[in-house]
């Protein structure tokens, strides 16, 4: 795949380059070879309703247990996956994986599911997302789907339908990472979206005194257009505090509640606080 064919621009390698590309090359190999061998688990991260101070949906997070190298990282498996096409494979198996999970939670708890753009796009979509309910069990509206704005980048009626489609059965449609890519605020009214997730970056300084205004601004915004609004990446009480002070923040996420963590815990978690997980502290904090 490396443009070395002697014509090309890249006649010679470095060394570190030929390195790259051998390491990348035994990468795709032992990702191709990790399906098979049931090296992924899902890992789930709650996101925690403001107002109830519940887990009203966890999010489910990959991680691949390599033979050699340990824990890797999604960042560094999903952008593989998609180059070499694998990822209609591995996002099938994600799914189901996640629904499945999600049928031994209490009934009021929801899994939300990342979609890259190559699986958002793919032909048979809807078929997929069906399919994954109907094996599990599990009632469409106890799923959300993660997109980026990158998914809506092809703002065609395919687009559209898809989403309303998913809609149409039932199936939350979450906008991820908000404010992180072109951020175009007619994305989020353009499509029929139901939940945006204001990216972590939002927080930055918010501790000192940077104001709130921008994270502020577009939670009013999605709000106001009828969409829930969550806040990834709360580390800690006074950005909590900071962010649910006018009450447009539904939900939050982050490791102040809890870290992503195995499917085993997040049961037990759920279960034994039927979904309560909020300090009394923390739910004192929070405005009624
Ligand atoms: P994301 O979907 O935005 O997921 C949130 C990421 O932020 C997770 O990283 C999570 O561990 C991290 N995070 C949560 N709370 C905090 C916090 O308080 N502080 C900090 N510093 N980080 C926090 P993770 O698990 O490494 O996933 C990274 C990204 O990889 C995800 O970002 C998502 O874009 C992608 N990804 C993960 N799992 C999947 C998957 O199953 N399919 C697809 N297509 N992409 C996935
Ligand atoms: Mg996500
Ligand atoms: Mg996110
Ligand atoms: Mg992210």
């Amino acid at each position: 795949r490396a443009k070395a064919d002697g014509r090309g621009t890249f006649c010679f390698f470095r060394d570190e380059m030929a390195q790259t590309v051998e390491a990348r090359r035994i990468l795709e190999l032992d990702l191709r070879k990790a399906l098979a061998n049931e090296e992924f688990e899902l890992f789930y991260q709650p996101l925690v309703n403001l107002k109830t101070g519940r887990i009203a949906t966890c999010e489910a997070l990959l991680r691949w247990n390599h033979p050699v190298r340990g824990t890797v990282s999604p960042i560094d498996i999903i952008p593989v996956a998609e180059d070499m096409g694998l990822i209609v494979d591995l996002g099938r198996w994600i799914l189901r994986k996640a629904c499945i999970e999600c049928m031994k939670w209490p009934e009021g708890v929801s899994v939300a599911v990342n979609f890259s753009p190559q699986q958002f796009h793919q032909r048979d979509v809807l078929s997929e997302v069906r399919y994954a309910l109907e094996v599990s069990g599990l009632s469409a509206h106890r799923l959300e789907i993660e997109i980026t704005e990158s998914s809506l980048l092809r703002n065609t009626q395919l687009t559209h339908d898809v989403l309303s489609q998913l809609r149409t059965i039932g199936v939350k449609i979450s906008l991820d990472d908000f404010g992180t890519g072109y951020s175009s605020l007619s994305y989020l009214h353009n499509f029929p979206l139901q939940k945006v997730k204001i990216d972590r970056s939002f927080l930055e300084g918010i501790d000192s005194d940077r104001p709130l205004t921008l994270l502020r601004g577009v939670a009013r915004l999605s709000a106001d257009l009828g969409m829930s609004v969550v806040v990834e990446g709360i580390e800690t009480n006074e950005q909590l505090e900071r962010i649910s002070a006018d009450g447009t923040v539904t939900e939050a996420q982050g490791y102040l509640f809890s870290r992503p963590v195995p499917a085993v815990r997040i049961r037990q978690l759920l279960n034994a606080s039927h979904g309560r997980h909020l300090s009394e502290e923390q739910l004192l904090a929070v405005p009624s």
